[in-house]
């Protein structure tokens, strides 16, 4: 058959697509097996993860299992005041914010959290973000410069170690709560760059794998004495400590010696979003350089509106008195063979991926959603239960995982 030259070339080319394509397919078959594989390294060891939906963990209200495993620590997440004041910022707000505070406008139902915020944490001011790990992704950077340097806490939370990279501060981490270590890297520093490079300590307050406490007396003297800033997470202090539920700087009378206060409103808040609270300056330069801050959509207002109940709430009475049947949980579980430090958080160490899973698996067999807490969360061979205790748990529940938690030790 004679064809056009035009159509000839025409063939031509698909023929050449064709080739490429099929060549393309290859390609994406093979890369297809390179994340087979990776998957397959993760199931041999023992750290596959999956969702699980609500309904095969028990439903919200805890109707078929007991629930040891969330950070609602005061019970708000299904509180009704602010499931109400939710409903009440929709109608007032409507849900969506349309874009970033900067663009749009900023809506007063955020300025009006901030303003709370900042009052509970005893600052000048407080800046709201979609989440904690936005707060720290977005802070950390704005603070510091590749002549700086960043000192952070073994066990901190991995948002503030991905926030630290990604400063490209120099960063050193020191060993969990090792004051010795902190000062000797303190004085290193001062020694060989001088006066000059800003120095960021990075700590949770709660540490929240472990459940225990940063000193945070003797941090803030190390930084004093240093000339050093103090980034402190109270992800899961907030709510939880002081006697207006400012965290665990409210309790110990030290708000005004750290210059970075950083929240979530995810945890005994029992919504969403985070927040660094501090001085005026301080939040002006975040709203200025906090990428996550300049280039994300608002947090929906209605959102906002129902944080600022739950943050009032959390300061009045109710806060105080949801605090005191808290901790009278937590000294329910006060010999159980997980060790704690006062606080909602037990960890019960069992070392390796497989006895947690098997521990884990075991408790919902008895009824309990109690976590396996593997790699790389927590440090290699060190896996283990978290058991975390909220004020809405029953004191015969709490009871019962007693009874659960002895037995398995027992085993
Ligand atoms: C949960 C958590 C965060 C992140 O907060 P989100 O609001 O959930 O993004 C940060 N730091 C610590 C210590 C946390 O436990």
């Amino acid at each position: 058959m004679k064809v056009s030259p035009i159509l000839e070339n025409a063939m031509l080319m698909c023929k050449g697509m064709s080739g490429a394509i099929a060549q393309s397919a290859v390609w994406s078959r093979r890369r297809m097996r390179g994340i087979e594989e990776e998957l397959e390294k993760i199931r041999r060891n023992g750290l596959w993860r999956k969702l699980t939906p609500y309904r095969h963990m028990g439903g919200r209200h805890e109707e078929v299992m007991q629930q040891f495993a969330s950070n609602d620590y005061l019970g708000l997440a299904n509180h009704p005041s602010i499931s109400e004041a939710f409903q009440e910022g929709l109608s007032i707000h409507g849900h969506g914010a349309t874009a970033s505070r900067l663009i749009c406008g900023t809506n007063p139902a955020h300025l009006l959290l901030e303003e709370s915020l900042a009052e509970r944490k005893g600052t000048a001011r407080a800046l709201t973000f979609s989440s904690g790990y936005a707060a720290a992704m977005g802070t950390i950077p704005a603070l510091l410069s590749p002549s700086d340097f960043i000192l952070v806490d073994k066990l901190s939370h991995a948002c503030l170690i991905d926030a630290a990279k990604l400063s490209r501060a120099t960063l050193r981490v020191f060993p969990h709560n090792h004051m010795g270590k902190l000062r000797k890297l303190l004085e290193s520093i001062r020694a060989q760059h001088g006066s000059k490079p800003r120095i960021l300590i990075v700590t949770e307050s709660v540490f929240s794998m472990d459940g225990d406490l940063a000193p945070l007396h003797e941090i803030v003297a190390l930084k004093n004495l240093h000339d050093a800033w103090l980034l402190v997470d109270e992800a899961h202090g907030f709510g939880v400590f002081g006697e207006q539920g400012g965290g665990l700087a409210e309790e110990l009378g030290l708000q005004q010696d750290i210059e970075l206060q950083m929240g979530t409103l995810s945890k005994a808040a029992g919504l969403a979003g985070g927040f660094i609270a501090g001085s005026s300056a301080l939040i002006d330069l975040l709203i200025n350089r906090a990428r996550s801050f300049i280039y994300s959509t608002a947090p929906p207002p209605a959102l906002a509106h129902a944080a600022l109940r739950s943050v009032e709430l959390m300061g009045g009475a109710e806060g105080r008195e949801l605090r005191k049947r808290l901790q009278k949980n937590v000294s329910l579980l006060r010999d159980v063979p997980a060790s704690s430090k006062n606080t909602p958080i037990f960890p019960l160490i069992l070392g390796s991926n497989e006895s947690a899973m098997e521990a884990s698996s075991r408790l919902a067999d008895a009824g309990f959603i109690v976590p396996a807490i593997r790699y790389p969360t927590v440090p290699r061979n060190t896996a283990r239960l978290r058991i975390s205790v909220s004020a809405a748990h029953q004191e015969s529940s709490v009871h019962a995982l007693r009874d659960q938690l002895k037995q398995l030790a027992s085993r």
